[in-house]
Parts: structure tokens; C-alpha cells; sequence
């Protein structure tokens, strides 16, 4: 097993090069316990998106390792060393996982950057420790949740007490690799489930090595398995698979339909989706602070490349202080230049692939030909390194009806459009088909909570941009999904209700 490869955190680029050189990179699945290659013996290359380096094999896994992962995960869940265990306890050994993320955090937030692109010091800062945050908080919450009683008759007794699910399988993206596993893997097990993780086959590098990991903090075999590998092969078995009790989703609203639709061809399995967005940022003239605003604004949508599902990339700006908000907003991104990820002054990194940055490029090409009009950026750059950066881009005179304003970019693009009342910012803010999150900038208490009300969206920020901890659920409205994430809400995902009703003698 691999030891932590610093106890002290880099601090220049060439420190973290030195660092990437005494990596070990495993890319074997972790199945009941052991690592081991995909049982069809099929591989894929994980590649840098910062210079285009092969990096290592990854193991292919398909149907006959989804079967073998569904039955060690079935096997330790009826054997009961994890889902009868005492909540205490569970909770004992998930605390010493978010533990060893974080004594691990130089390693972890390399094979995030290394994998998909993003700035070294969000990895380490941000990553790393939300990560063990997550767990941390889920595992600390566990011993404290309650059943019920029904207000019975006096001869009666009520009791609703709450089951976990049995084999949960979860299917994550690659832009927040190891946060988005967190929010799942950590509610998961820690009501006593049986977890089979299927990360994005463009980052699966960290979900790898969580593994060993949960094995070092005593999670026991068959209890949480890694599955690397493509959607389409173990992602679409996993989904299928009749003996899944639960799948939780975060990724593409096209691939979470899908997800649905295997739901009801197989077992009617739980199917709780975390999907796409384009979050309206609106800034009204009185917002208390233009500046603060617009250096926000700039942060929603370069920060890891645009590639958050909670970006805000429709900026709807109010018309009397559009010019001058656009130009605030250029200033703002000019703290946002990419730059080589291994660089801890980098703020905005490499694209995680080919296929994204061509389709945030032809975005840019839509936007121009639907007559927005480009005010910054607009290109790829720094191509002679072999790595994939597109510089922030932002469009002014956008119409929401316009592809670049309706359709999920996943990049730096931001989109800025004019209004004139509240009520027209609320109309153009929720037509879309996605409801993920929206924030509203105003001085005025009334607008703020009455827009705040208006919006239909799981997550609303008054004055600030992507606000929010531990204790507050997250999810979205519409074609964002549904269920919760975060906070004591996302047991509901976990959990079934049982109602056990006594009628006294
Ligand atoms: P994606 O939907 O392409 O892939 C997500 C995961 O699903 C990957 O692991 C992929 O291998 C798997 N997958 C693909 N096809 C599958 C199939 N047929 N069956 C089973 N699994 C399949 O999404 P992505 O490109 O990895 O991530 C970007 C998307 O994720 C964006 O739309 C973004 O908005 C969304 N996202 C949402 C949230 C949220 O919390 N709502 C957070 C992060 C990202």
C-alpha cells in the first residue's frame, strides 16, 4: 500500500513535479477487498489532459465484474459485519477514513489534477478537504438520527424506524471526482449500506485509491467496491442489474434519463439523479456591492474551467448597468488566466478532455453565429504544451432562447443577458429546463426574498455566489434531478421507511 508521499505540502510547481515522479498509480478495480484487473482482462489509458502524458492502464470493467462486485457487496450486507453493526461504530471507522483522506491530501489532490485538469491548489484547498469534510460530517450525524413512534392508540405501538437500502451502486462525474463519490459513499455507508463506486472513466484515478483507503480505516471486504470503467459497459450493468437495490447518480441529465429508463426495465431498483444546470446569477442595479459582485460572477463560471454544475452561466444583468457590469466582469477574469495546473498560482486549468474542450470550442463558434456578441476570449491557447486550455469566455447581448443560454456548455462560457424588471428576471431565470441553483444581488430586502421565493431551483444564494456547507441539502428542481445530497436529508436516499405496528393484548 502506498505511504503518504509528503508530510510536507509542496509549494512550487517543481515540487509538485517532484511529487508526480514518486507516484505509484493504481488503476486495478477494488473488488471484496482486493485490487484486481477487469475480469475480461480489458484496459483503458488514462490520460493527462495537461500535456497529453499517458498516464496508466486503467482496468475496463464490464458486466461479469458488476456481477462479481453486486454479489460480494449482497454477500457482506446479509452477513450483517457492516449493516448491523452499532451506528457508533460505523461511524468510528468512517471518521478514520476522512482521516486518512486527509493524511493522504498531497497524493489525493495530484491524481485529481493529474487526472482532470484542474489548478493543484483547488484540488489540494478545496478537494481534499471537502472530501473529508463530507464523510466527517455524514459519519458524526449517523448516532444522533432517531426513529419515530406513531401517536398511537393507548393499546398500540407505532414504530418507524429506517432500514438501509442493501447493494447501493453510484455512478459520478469527473469534474469534483472525489467530492462527488463523498456525497454518496459517505450517507451510504454510513446507514449501513453496501456500496459499489463507478467513477468517470475520465477520472477514476482517486476513486481508486480511496479504496485502500476505506480498507486501511477497516471498512470490511465487500463492502465498498471501485468499478473503473466506461458508462456504456459496467455503468449500463450496474443499472440493469436486478440484484442494485439503489443507484445514485451525479452526471448528465441525457445519461440520468437513461438511468431511469433501466430503472424500470430491471427491478425497479431507487434511482436518485443529481443532473446538469444552468444556474441564472441575477445582478440587479441596487446590488450592494458591484465589484464583489462581479469578481463572483467571474469565479461562477471559470472556476474548475466552467465545469460545475452549478455554474452560473446565464448572467442576467440589469440593462441600466450592463455596460459597465461587463466590463467589471473582464477586469474580474483577468485574475482567472489558465495556466499549468501544477502550478499552485494557477486558478483555471487544463479542459478534462478533447471531446469537452471541442465542444465548449464549438459552443463559442454557436454563440457567434447566433449573434451574441463576444467581448473576452474566445480561444483555445497554450496548445504547444500539449495540454487542453480554452481561455473565460463571455458573450453580452444574449437572448435566453439562444443555444449558448438554454443548453449546458459545461466550460468557461458565460452568457450575459439584459433585463429591465424583476419580474422579467424571474421569467428568463426559470425558463429553462433545469432548476439546479440561481442567486439574486439587490440592496433590497423585499426583492431579494420575494426573486428568492420566484425561483424555482434546489439551491438560492442572496448576494454571494455558491454558498452553502455540510448542513444544507443540495439538489435540483426539473431536469436537475431529484433527491438531496448533503446534510441529515440525503439518509432519505439511503434508507427505506418501515412501519412495525403492535397491537397490544
Ligand atoms: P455523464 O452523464 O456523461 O457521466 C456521468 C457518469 O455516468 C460517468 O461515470 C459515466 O461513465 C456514466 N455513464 C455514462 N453513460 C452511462 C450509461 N449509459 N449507463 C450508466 N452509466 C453511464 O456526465 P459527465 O460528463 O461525467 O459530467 C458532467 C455532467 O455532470 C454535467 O451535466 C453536470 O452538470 C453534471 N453534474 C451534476 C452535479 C449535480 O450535483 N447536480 C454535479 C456535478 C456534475
Amino acid at each position: 500500500m502506498n505511504q503518504p508521499v509528503s508530510s510536507c505540502t509542496p509549494t512550487s510547481q517543481a515540487e509538485w513535479q517532484a511529487l508526480t515522479d514518486k507516484l505509484t498509480l493504481e488503476g486495478r478495480a477494488y473488488l471484496n477487498g482486493a485490487y484486481q484487473w477487469a475480469a475480461s482482462g480489458g484496459t483503458f489509458t488514462s490520460i493527462s489532459p495537461i500535456d497529453g502524458r499517458e498516464l496508466t492502464a486503467i482496468a475496463s470493467c464490464d458486466q461479469s465484474d458488476a456481477d462479481q462486485a453486486v454479489m460480494a457487496a449482497r454477500s457482506a450486507f446479509e452477513a450483517g459485519i457492516w449493516s448491523q453493526l452499532a451506528p457508533a461504530k460505523r461511524k468510528a471507522v468512517l471518521l478514520r477514513f476522512a482521516e486518512l483522506i486527509e493524511a493522504h491530501g498531497d497524493e489525493l489532490a495530484l491524481l485529481e489534477t493529474l487526472d482532470m485538469g484542474k489548478p493543484i491548489s483547488h484540488a489540494r484547498n478545496v478537494d481534499v478537504p471537502a472530501t473529508a469534510r463530507a464523510i466527517r460530517w455524514t459519519a458524526e450525524a449517523i448516532d444522533k438520527v432517531y426513529g419515530e413512534l406513531a401517536p398511537t392508540p393507548h393499546n398500540q405501538i407505532g414504530m418507524i424506524s429506517r432500514e438501509p437500502m442493501g447493494v447501493v451502486a453510484a455512478i459520478v462525474p469527473w469534474n469534483f471526482p472525489m467530492i462527488m463519490a463523498a456525497w454518496k459513499i459517505a450517507p451510504a455507508l454510513a446507514t449501513g449500506n453496501s456500496v459499489i463506486l463507478k467513477p468517470s472513466e475520465k477520472s477514476p484515478l482517486s476513486a481508486i485509491r480511496l479504496a485502500a483507503l476505506a480498507e486501511e480505516a477497516c471498512v470490511p471486504a465487500g463492502v465498498f467496491n471501485v468499478l473503473p470503467g466506461y458508462g456504456h459497459t459496467v455503468g449500463r450493468a450496474l443499472a440493469l442489474h436486478m440484484d442494485v437495490d439503489c443507484l445514485v447518480f451525479t452526471g448528465s441529465t441525457n445519461v440520468a434519463k437513461q438511468l431511469m429508463i433501466y430503472a424500470g426495465q430491471s427491478n425497479m431498483k431507487r434511482v436518485w439523479l443529481e443532473a446538469g444546470g444552468k444556474s441564472p446569477n441575477i445582478i440587479f442595479a441596487d446590488a450592494p456591492d458591484l465589484k464583489k459582485a462581479a469578481a463572483e460572477a467571474a469565479s461562477a463560471i471559470a472556476f474548475n474551467q466552467g465545469e460545475v454544475c452549478t455554474a452560473g452561466s446565464r448572467l442576467l444583468v440589469e440593462n441600466s448597468i450592463r455596460g459597465e457590469f461587463v466590463e467589471l466582469i473582464r477586469e474580474a477574469l483577468k485574475t482567472w488566466r489558465p495556466g499549468h495546473p501544477l502550478d499552485p498560482a494557477t486558478t483555471c486549468g487544463a479542459i478534462v478532455d478533447q471531446a469537452q474542450l471541442d465542444r465548449i470550442i464549438d459552443y463559442i463558434g454557436i454563440g457567434q453565429s447566433e449573434g451574441a456578441r463576444l467581448v473576452e476570449g474566445g480561444q483555445r491557447i497554450l496548445e504547444n504544451t500539449g495540454g487542453l486550455f480554452v481561455q473565460p469566455t463571455v458573450f453580452d447581448g444574449v437572448n435566453n432562447q439562444m443555444r449558448i443560454a438554454s443548453e449546458e456548455i459545461f466550460g468557461p462560457v458565460l452568457s450575459v443577458i439584459g433585463f429591465d424588471t424583476a419580474d422579467e428576471a424571474v421569467r428568463i431565470a426559470n425558463d429553462s429546463i433545469y432548476g439546479l441553483a440561481a442567486a439574486v444581488w439587490t440592496s433590497n430586502i423585499n426583492t431579494a426574498h420575494k426573486v428568492a421565493k420566484a425561483l424555482r431551483a434546489g439551491s438560492v444564494w442572496i448576494n454571494h455566489y455558491d454558498g452553502g456547507d455540510m448542513t444544507a441539502p443540495f439538489g435540483g428542481f426539473k431536469q436537475s434531478g431529484n433527491g438531496r445530497d448533503k446534510s441529515v436529508h440525503a439518509f432519505d436516499k439511503y434508507t427505506e421507511l418501515k412501519a412495525t405496528w403492535l397491537v397490544l393484548e
